[in-house]
């Protein structure tokens, strides 16, 4: 390992402090479109092939320290015992002054050469500072600047605790969707080593195991990102049907719209009524436990592949309303990724798949539909289209006897309003669930925070003119949608968690803790909840 030679060092005095940015100020979309436009004429080449496999090349973990243009440290704890560490493992020299300058600068990195090659520190020796935000976040800045580089990049963690978290950041900080922009990329090689010198990994395959799950988290985000002329309920299904073709543990069912209407899945396609692409409802069926008597999970995920709004048509801009199917793809990345992980878990995932477009057939407001349940339902807007699908979706859960379902959904704006992009709303009618998925949530630095569902909101679902209406005269909409929803289960028992992922599922622009366009948010907390439940 002789990579730099102690004369080398003494050439190099220089470095740099990487500030953390401040929350970027708003780009409006034409200034946007404006620099996009710029790069183009700079580079025409296309070299870029993003995308899954991309990403599985990208990142792996390594058991060697040779040959990286760019090595990146995290410091957690015992600073001047780790940096001692790494000068071995590295055989260089840290200079005194650098080392001072680690030692005061907290949550901050410090960019700098010795020899040829480049290092970055961070350092993060606070235990307070060390909390999980801080950490992903901190990971996710070095993870936006390793894109679009052709460099070998080495992440050596030393820190069991935050090993998800470090690799979570990079990797999600790392993404970009750029398949159609043929102007990019470069594409590095991004490993990461363990330094077991200090505390030895629980599970070996832990880092293998955060690269799974990061990636899977990113083929979410591509799915939620391609726009629905290029992604329709079709061409989503046979994305499924391929990925998952070689799943000896998934099965697949579809129920096509013929079925749905023999079975009487009128909500599902009631909504569906005014587009030109079929509805369906997909089932992913994931039996890997290895204890007979353990019962399923039931994960239903919205997915409206593009809201219109309906007859009651949005207004202002709303492009960014592709990402309506978010849900779902958490749900199909949850499912692949216990597979992946080889989780001893039964799990079910139920996948409505519908859009909500505007034509002369389209459902009117005031129509009225007897749902898969049997009752009734008087619709009063067709924008609140979310809960009309998932309520036929969770009331055909029934089949499983599930012991818990949980949905997942971009379902109100008001969700948005109450958290902004910060925080999944969630409801529940078991508080003792809510504060489960607030702690794990917070562990994965997926926030999530939980609103009552008190009798008031149930009662306030109750129509004159049907059993139910789908939406309620009052503000609390986000309530109001998983109240809706809570008429639906398959017994007045199930235990049920409903994830209202509209604020955090999709930003509109980056800022320095946020990512552009999908986000795949709530996934690593539904992998995390269900491997220990
Ligand atoms: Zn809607």
């Amino acid at each position: 390992m002789k990579f730099i030679t102690k004369k080398t060092l003494k050439q190099t005095k220089q470095f740099t402090i990487i500030k953390k940015k401040t929350k970027q100020s708003k780009r409006t979309l034409k200034t946007k479109t404006k620099t996009k436009t710029k790069t183009k004429t700079k580079n025409t080449k296309n070299k870029n092939s993003s995308g899954l496999q991309n990403m599985n090349q990208i990142f792996k973990s390594v058991k060697s320290l040779h040959n990286y243009d760019t090595y990146i440290v995290f410091f957690c704890s015992d600073l001047n015992n780790h940096i001692k560490r790494i000068e071995s493992l590295l055989d260089i020299k840290i200079p005194y002054n650098l080392k001072n300058e680690i030692n005061n600068r907290e949550e901050d990195f410090i960019d700098f050469y010795l020899g040829n090659k480049n290092f970055i520190f961070g350092n993060y020796k606070k235990k307070s500072s060390c909390k999980e935000k801080n950490c992903h976040e901190n990971a996710s800045i070095i993870g936006k600047r390793l894109n679009n580089t052709k460099k070998k990049y080495l992440i050596i963690l030393n820190d069991n605790q935050s090993l998800n978290l470090l690799v979570s950041g990079i990797i999600q900080g790392y993404y970009k969707f750029t398949k159609y922009n043929s102007t990019l990329i470069d594409t590095p090689s991004i490993d990461f080593y363990y330094d077991d010198h200090f505390e030895k990994l629980k599970n070996s395959n832990s880092i293998e195991n955060a690269i799974k799950i990061n990636i899977n988290q990113c083929e979410v985000r591509d799915l939620v990102n391609e726009p629905v002329n290029l992604l329709n309920s079709t061409t989503y299904l046979n994305y499924i049907k391929k990925s998952l073709s070689s799943y000896k543990n998934i099965k697949i069912n579809v129920l096509n719209q013929d079925q749905l209407k023999k079975m009487g899945m009128n909500l599902i396609l009631a909504v569906n009524k005014g587009s030109n692409n079929p509805s369906m409802l997909i089932t992913l069926e994931y039996i890997n436990s290895d204890n007979k008597e353990d019962k399923n999970i039931c994960l239903v995920g919205k997915g409206v592949m593009f809201d219109t709004g309906g007859i009651n048509i949005k207004y202002d801009e709303f492009y960014d309303m592709k990402s309506d199917m978010a849900g779902s793809a958490i749900v199909y990345s949850v499912i692949k990724t216990l597979a992946d992980l080889n989780i001893k878990k039964n799990v079910i995932g139920v996948l409505p798949i519908v859009e909500n477009d505007v034509d002369g057939k389209a459902t009117h407001p005031g129509d009225i539909i007897k749902s898969y349940s049997g009752k009734t339902v008087e619709i009063l807007d067709t924008d609140a289209e979310g809960r009309l699908i998932l309520a036929d979706a969770i009331y055909y859960c029934k089949k499983y006897n599930p012991k818990i379902i949980i949905d997942i959904a971009t379902l109100t704006g008001q969700v948005a309003e109450i958290f902004d992009n910060i925080a999944t709303g969630i409801m529940s009618n078991d508080p003792k669930i809510s504060e489960e998925f607030k702690k794990i949530g917070q562990i994965e630095n997926e926030k999530m925070w939980d609103l009552p569902m008190w009798d008031e909101y149930i009662e306030d679902t109750e129509s004159t003119m049907a059993d139910l209406k789908n939406i309620n005269r009052g503000d609390a909409s986000a309530i109001n949608g998983a109240a809706f929803l809570i008429n639906f289960l398959p017994t007045p028992k199930t235990k049920w968690i409903h994830l209202d992922i509209a604020g955090v599922s999709y930003n509109l622009e980056e800022t320095n803790t946020r990512f552009e366009g999908a986000t795949g948010e709530s996934v690593r907390t539904l992998i995390n909840y269900i491997t220990h439940h």
